[in-house]
């Protein structure tokens, strides 16, 4: 029975209240220690040392509080709008794309077609204490939707519409489940686009979540700067709108840039207004080789310092070409050296300037080929090894193993040092990685193939991500420049951020949510939460 295997997997989310001692400064000092300590052990996840300091721990539902919860949605929604179903809870629990799965899974899956439907199972699980998690395409990558609390995963499938385009005003009004590519084609024919690129499959709800990026960033910006306002439903079924839809407002809190990146930690985003752009009218791409990573990064900074506004700037080394080259998935061979992939945009004139520019720059700094074209065929097939560099790195996966995608940023003057002390780790450690980046915004991935069913390996990776999260800390960098927090780097946030910044996020998030109901165990944990099991 469907059910009876969604609650066989449940573990007791009920947490006694906790001893005065607790107070919430000596339960972050703790959270600290912690922390420390998940370095030194290689675990991402520190729940299971804060498990001991319940100081006004979160008491969610029992079991038969839960099942009540769900007969008050199926009499509320209809029976077809909640799913207690085995594949749709494992579905929405577990994420082959994610550095960490948990043994946890939702309790139910909700499928609410409008605001009011999520206002109205907002109000039941705040009614019966039950953690609600948001989920829109379900690639996000550090366990960002993972219920590792159970409750009710509301899943937005049912709400991928356009509300509104406004042309003139360039921006539209849609829903949380449209994706950026299916939106784009679909207001092709307005000449305008939404800039923001990252997974294929991504949704906006979901873009919101993690204020990802992607690509075009470096021209564009990221979802932050893409957002002109929300409707968001709060944990105790409230909705309101953070802001009026002018481009600018010196109107009160941002709330937008709140919620924007809360990986629903704040509360469940149902409406968004999008800033639009200009499809160019003259695209261009470049493909230019280097001897070095660090020829590679040193060119992209001297460009950027020329002001010329580049339409994309990404970095792959040379592992990640050879890589390509290995899956086959391009009409071409590669050059397996460090190499640059260009996007330029905008007129004629301007992007004929524009590679000039670059082809001059990259040359002082030893490039060693130059390719571009304008034609739109040949654009695909210079741009195709940057675009499959994931799905190639994928196809090398035997057996058990499994690709980790992590990400870092760093001012971008220390991109080079970080991409070349991370690689050289890597190779001591003995695993098998290649590192690409958004070079513009000095932001680099590295991709990381390992065996999942062996804990040496995974022990291994763990401390390559440690090691390499430290890099960009000590460089001024951050643990995270798209990929979000969710559980997998909630250690890395606090060494990053330190105690009184998190202190002042769980006040926010305690003000919005005092039963910290909305997507718990996520960004950081609040004091007194039961420990999460990974898988
Ligand atoms: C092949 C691949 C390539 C990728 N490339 C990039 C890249 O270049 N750049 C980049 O930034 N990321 C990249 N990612 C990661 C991923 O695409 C982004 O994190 C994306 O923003 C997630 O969107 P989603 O719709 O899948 O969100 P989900 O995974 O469904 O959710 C993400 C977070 O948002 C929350 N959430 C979902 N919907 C809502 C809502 N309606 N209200 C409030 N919170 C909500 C969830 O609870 C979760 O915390 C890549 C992933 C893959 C698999």
């Amino acid at each position: 029975m469907p059910q009876s295997h969604a609650w066989s997997r449940s573990t007791s989310t009920t947490a006694t209240k906790s001893p005065s001692f607790w107070t919430t400064g000596r339960a972050l000092m703790l959270t600290a220690f912690a922390s420390s300590l998940t370095y030194v052990v290689g675990i991402s996840d520190m729940g299971s040392f804060l498990n001991n300091a319940a100081a006004e721990a979160p008491a969610y539902a029992k079991k038969p509080q839960m099942e009540n919860a769900v007969s008050e949605l199926r009499s509320l929604l209809g029976e077809d709008a909640i799913s207690t179903e085995d594949d749709d809870l494992q579905r929405h629990g577990y994420s082959e794309w994610s550095s960490v799965n948990i043994e946890q899974l939702p309790i139910a899956i909700a499928y609410p077609q409008r605001t009011e439907d999520v206002s109205q199972i907002a109000k039941v699980c705040s009614k019966y204490k039950i953690p609600m998690v948001p989920f829109s395409g379900g690639t996000s990558l550090e366990a960002n939707f993972s219920a590792p609390y159970g409750g009710v995963c509301i899943d937005f499938a049912m709400m991928g519409n356009i509300l509104a385009v406004h042309e003139d005003d360039m921006d539209c009004v849609v829903q949380p489940s449209i994706g950026w590519m299916d939106l784009n084609e679909q207001i092709k024919n307005t000449g305008l686009f939404f800039p923001v690129d990252p997974g294929p499959t991504a949704m906006i709800g979901g873009m919101v979540g993690t204020s990802c990026s992607g690509t075009n960033a470096v021209r564009y910006g990221t979802m932050k700067d893409n957002v002109v306002n929300l409707t968001v439903v709060l944990a105790d079924g409230r909705i309101i709108k953070t802001r009026k839809r002018p481009r600018k407002s010196a109107a009160g809190y941002n709330l937008t840039g709140l919620f924007v990146g809360s990986e629903g930690t704040l509360g469940i985003v149902t409406e968004i207004t999008l800033k639009l752009s200009v499809i160019p009218a003259e695209t261009s791409v470049a493909v230019v080789t280097f001897p070095t990573i660090r020829d590679a990064a040193s060119a992209a900074i001297k460009i950027l310092r020329t002001g010329i506004q580049i339409g994309a700037m990404e970095i792959m080394d040379e592992v990640q070409m050879e890589v390509v080259n290995r899956s086959g998935f391009t009409k071409r061979v590669w050059q397996e050296v460090p190499t640059m992939f260009f996007k330029f945009s905008g007129t004629k004139g301007q992007v004929k300037e524009h590679i000039g520019m670059v082809k001059e720059i990259s040359k002082d700094n030893r490039s060693k080929s130059f390719e571009f074209t304008s034609d739109a065929e040949e654009q695909k097939n210079l741009w195709s090894a940057r675009k499959e560099s994931l799905w190639s790195m994928l196809a090398l996966r035997k057996g058990d193993e499994q690709v980790w995608s992590t990400d870092v940023a760093v001012p971008i003057s220390r991109l080079p040092d970080i991409i070349e002390i991370s690689k050289k780790e890597m190779d001591d450690l003995g695993v098998f990685t290649s590192a690409l980046g958004h070079v513009g915004d000095g932001n680099f991935h590295e991709a990381i193939i390992y065996d999942a069913k062996n804990p040496e390996e995974r022990k291994k990776v763990e401390e390559c991500n440690i090691r390499l999260v430290e890099r960009a800390l000590e460089m001024e960098g951050t643990c995270t420049g798209e990929h979000g927090i969710g559980i997998g780097k909630k250690a890395s946030l606090i060494k990053e951020l330190g105690l009184e910044t998190i202190g002042v996020m769980q006040s926010i998030k305690r003000a919005l949510d005092p039963n910290c109901l909305m997507n718990p165990g996520k960004i950081f944990d609040m004091p007194g939460m039961a420990p999460i099991k990974t898988l």
